[in-house]
């Protein structure tokens, strides 16, 4: 199967401060990544999707590639220019609490190690 994964929000908690994505000041979430690394490791194709940059048209590709990288992410491919949006709808997509819904306590411990961030619109975990 193709896996699109996105990124901010759903492998790390990146902090949102000032009307802005702190994207060099993402967490990772460690047990999540490993999920997607399963998944990878069981042959699937995992494709990184990420909206950095355009909203803004800043260029994220090196600062994604390295953290990635960092955070020991498997992957075939790390796509940006994904659109910026609110809402989105689909017949395949999975929310990302959802998708790791049997990681609730390391979601939760992971919400803890970031609270330090201010300004930080913590997501809930169902
Ligand atoms: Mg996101």
């Amino acid at each position: 199967m193709i896996y699109m994964v996105d990124i901010d929000q759903t492998i790390c908690r990146t902090p949102f401060t000032d009307g802005q994505h702190r994207y060099g000041l993402a967490v990772p979430l460690k047990h999540r990544i490993e999920e997607i690394n399963r998944l990878y490791d069981q042959g699937h194709t995992i494709i990184y999707w990420t909206a950095r940059g355009s909203g803004s048209g800043l260029n994220w590709t090196a600062l994604t590639n390295k953290q990635l990288n960092d955070w020991g992410c498997k992957f075939h491919e790390v796509r940006l220019g994904k659109p910026s949006y609110d809402v989105w709808i689909d017949d395949k997509a999975f929310n990302d609490k959802e998708f790791f819904k049997n990681q609730d306590i390391e979601y939760l411990y992971d919400d803890y190690l970031v609270n330090g961030y201010k300004n930080y619109e913590q997501p809930r975990p169902n």
